[in-house]
């Protein structure tokens, strides 16, 4: 087993005991007690089978046939109180780790979301408890049975090796045999493991297109269930094509096993019979030697295939491990920030690549925003406005240059801490399916209440509120709650803007909510927000100039960095200047 392996397994071992510590004992128990009894039974019916030829008696023989029924009874009761307290564990954990993996998809940073590579691993992740491997159960239903097959294996070897060590070879020589099998069919189902998730990954695709708001009304428009029905159709085929074939080499092999088996068997009973027949065993000997030989073989058998098993676990769980140990956001920087005053901010000679690309997206940006300035940042799409928020939020790291907050880099400061500086609201904003409350208070379920009905009011949200059946309360969309309502995307940005204002922190972002309303409205939007923003800083973003006339900055953004900066006044008579054209073209909005 490779090192990286055994991490996964010291990984999950200690982190699962550390949940439940009883998980550990119960299964060495479970293990130690079905390494050993097999010895209970082999020797059981050893004495009895000599009871009955050398005419002991009733007594003897009744004491003896009652230990054999007293013992398996006793075995299979321990048993199942083992195995249904180790089902109630698994089935904890199997919760745990399912909330563990949601809740770590939202600690890692946020840069994670937009990387492939980092969104297949969280995939994969979720796969080896829920769909590809058994989690931290199927672990563990590995692990035992290695270690209860090591025990008995010791203790047949011991009873063969000094009554007849001929069969050791035959045991052995069989194993190697079944070996040969397993390990066959199992090289063909490596196969089938690689092609599910891909059929897996094709499956969601479609059913997260037939979910998906935007992409379920193009679905109908332009008739894509040909489509969908040829992904889904070609997806299952080449699965089915890989399932036909496993299935066929599989049925293949065991016949293989059989035939092993047939020779083991006769190998074994034909030497134990030479034996008893000339004299040189007693009929109980022949019993054990026979039960001790196939146990051997069944259990040599039984820890290889579950050594492969394991195996093909733990690389499914090493995965799981990897992306739970991945850092997270709370881990970086340590620097205290109190949030108490409107901060100054600086973007000092900052260029960034996203990375894994090779262009810049932005070059060279220099800019102040004074405490308490309003600064609007106009450009064509796709000049680096939204790129400019994300590297303010901490959820990429600048390639060159440093940001500051109060003459520190931002990458120094608590994560948590300087979160609580920024309040944003992107373009691409979703609510939860959650209650109006509950998306507005954002998980500050503390002090749920704080200036709620207020920022309700403030939000021009009222008359909606009291219109809905049970007020805030009421749940958003209907993913959850078949009575939630659907917002109108006009009542969805109130309720994006709400949720800002919640928050209450010195700095306010708005990154074009507003891109889907008109000109006018959009205009209008921006206007009352920034009345509502009042001393704190704000930064504007539009591809229109809906904010610039109230802001006391402007920076154009253009061929990845600032080509214009100044005041309204200053821009807009700027001759051949890209704000004084875009101005010219838009004024009929704003004038
Ligand atoms: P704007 O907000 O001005 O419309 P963006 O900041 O969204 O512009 O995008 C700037 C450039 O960065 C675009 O060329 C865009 O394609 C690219 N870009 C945006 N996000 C990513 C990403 N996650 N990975 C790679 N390139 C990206």
């Amino acid at each position: 087993m490779s090192n990286s392996k055994i991490k996964t397994f010291l990984f999950f071992m200690k982190d699962a005991s550390k949940e439940k510590p009883l998980y550990p004992v119960l299964f060495i128990l479970q293990t130690l007690i079905t390494g050993l009894f097999p010895f209970v039974n082999l020797y059981l019916t050893k004495y009895l089978l000599e009871a009955f030829t050398e005419n002991v008696g009733i007594k003897k023989l009744a004491l003896l046939g009652t230990l054999l029924v007293v013992f398996n009874f006793l075995f299979k009761g321990l048993m199942i109180v083992l195995e249904r307290n180790i089902a109630k564990i698994s089935m904890y954990l199997s919760d745990y780790y399912n909330v563990r993996l949601s809740q770590k998809a939202a600690l890692v940073p946020y840069s994670y979301a937009e990387d492939p590579e980092m969104i297949e691993k969280a995939r994969k992740a979720r796969g080896a408890f829920f769909i590809y491997a058994g989690g931290i159960e199927g672990l563990m239903n590995n692990i035992s049975p290695i270690f209860s097959g090591i025990i008995t294996v010791a203790g047949v070897v011991t009873i063969v090796a000094i009554n007849a060590p001929i069969l050791l070879l035959v045991a052995i020589l069989a194993v190697i045999g079944s070996a040969i099998t397993v390990w066959q069919t199992n090289r063909v189902k490596k196969i089938e493991v690689e092609e599910y998730p891909k059929m897996d990954r094709a499956m969601e695709y479609v059913f997260q297109v037939l979910r998906k708001n935007g992409i379920a009304k193009s679905v109908r428009l332009y008739d894509a269930s040909e489509m969908l029905a040829t992904e889904v159709s070609e997806a299952t085929t080449s699965f089915s094509k890989v399932f036909r074939r496993v299935g066929n080499i599989t049925a293949n092999w065991n016949c293989v096993g059989s035939f092993v088996n047939f020779l083991k068997n006769l190998a074994i009973y034909g030497y134990l019979a030479y034996k008893l027949l000339t004299g040189m065993i007693t009929i109980g000997d022949f019993s054990l030697l026979a039960g001790s030989a196939n146990t051997l073989k069944d259990s040599l058998q039984d820890i290889i295939t579950k050594i492969q098993e394991l195996g093909k676990e733990l690389s499914f769980l090493g995965e799981a491990a990897e992306y739970l140990s991945m850092e997270e956001v709370s881990h970086l920087g340590s620097k205290e920030l109190k949030n108490d005053t409107i901060p100054e901010i600086e973007f000092k000679n900052v260029s960034f690549k996203y990375p894994g690309t090779e262009n810049y997206v932005l070059k060279d940006i220099n800019i102040k925003i004074h405490p308490g300035e309003h600064l609007s940042i106009v450009g064509l799409n796709g000049a680096g406005k939204t790129t400019f928020i994300k590297l303010l939020c901490r959820f990429y790291d600048v390639t060159e240059g440093r940001i500051l907050l109060n003459g520190t880099d931002i990458r120094e400061y608590k994560h948590e801490d300087y979160m609580k500086e920024l309040e944003v609201v992107f373009q691409d904003f979703k609510m939860f399916s959650q209650t109006i409350r509950g998306n507005i208070v954002n998980g500050d379920w503390e002090n749920p209440n704080k200036d709620l009905d207020k920022i309700i009011k403030m939000s021009d949200l009222k008359s909606l509120v009291d219109k809905l059946p049970k007020g805030a309360d009421t749940m958003m969309d209907k993913q959850l709650d078949k009575e939630g309502f659907e917002p109108s995307g006009g009542e969805l940005q109130k309720l994006a803007i709400a949720r800002a204002l919640y928050r209450d922190a010195p700095v306010v972002i708005l990154d074009e909510p507003t891109a889907a309303l008109d000109p006018i409205a959009e205009y209008e939007v921006y206007r009352k927000f920034n009345e509502l923003v009042g001393g704190k800083s704000a930064i504007y973003i539009s591809h229109r100039l809906s904010s610039c006339q109230f802001c006391d900055k402007i920076a154009v953004f253009a061929d990845k960095t600032i080509k214009e900066y100044g005041t309204h006044a200053e821009l807009v008579h700027k001759k051949d200047g890209i704000y004084s054209r875009m101005f010219a073209a838009q004024a009929k909005y704003y004038a």
